[in-house]
């Protein structure tokens, strides 16, 4: 009988801690699993370097190497973290009792069992799903974000979305976050949340 482990693979590009530093639950420190390649490619991409093949590691190595930071709040983002199959690390990590949350841009549908799921649909989704992102997500998903470039990109935001939207103006602009808020007090809203990125505005990673 051939008792070879299987290992399951994820191909990666850095795992680090630190603050999340967007969305409802920006402020908790946590351990980011950035996932190599994505689907898109969005003209203020911050992490253009995820684009690229990453490294390929087995998923008990990803385990290891989250354990050392001794923190319990894991995130799994991108690149875009759904074009590949999550559901044995997260198992993994459930199994050790972290929470885990996974940020995706809402093209390629997974009904993960997640903590947290923050869907951050882009325009260029259109080309495939009329509100830029799968539908399904609006069953599962914990909360949507959308980056804005210009007041423009405000009518692009989807209507129906129940949980929380983030509004987050590019590169913290200060100015468009001002028209933002001006704009939130005339639509009123109640499910949405302007924010800046934190992590940015502390200098860090
Ligand atoms: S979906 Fe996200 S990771 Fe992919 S190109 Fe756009 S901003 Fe970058």
């Amino acid at each position: 009988m051939n008792c070879d482990k299987i290992l399951y693979m994820l191909e990666i590009c850095e795992i680090f801690s630190s603050i999340q530093g967007e969305g409802f639950n920006q402020g908790r420190a946590c351990v980011f699993i950035r996932c190599a390649r994505c689907n898109l490619r969005c003209k203020f991409c911050d992490t253009r370097y995820s684009w690229k093949k990453g490294k390929t590691v087995d998923e008990e190595t990803i385990v290891r190497k989250i354990e050392k930071f001794n923190i319990k709040s894991v995130i799994i983002t991108g690149g875009e973290p759904l074009l590949q199959d999550l559901r044995r690390v997260i198992s993994l990590l459930t199994n050790k009792g972290y929470k885990i949350a996974v940020e995706t841009n809402g093209l390629t549908y997974q009904n993960l069992n997640v903590d947290w799921l923050t869907v951050s649909p882009k325009k260029a989704g259109t080309r495939r799903f009329k509100n830029g992102y799968d539908e399904r997500f609006r069953k599962t998903a914990s909360e949507f974000k959308y980056v804005i470039c210009d007041m423009e990109d405000i009518n692009f935001i989807d209507r129906k979305i129940k949980v929380p939207v983030i509004l987050q103006p590019v590169d913290n602009e200060l100015k468009l976050a001002e028209k933002i808020a001006k704009e939130m007090e005339k639509i009123k809203i109640p499910n949405w949340f302007l924010r800046l990125q934190l992590h940015k505005l502390l200098k860090i990673q």
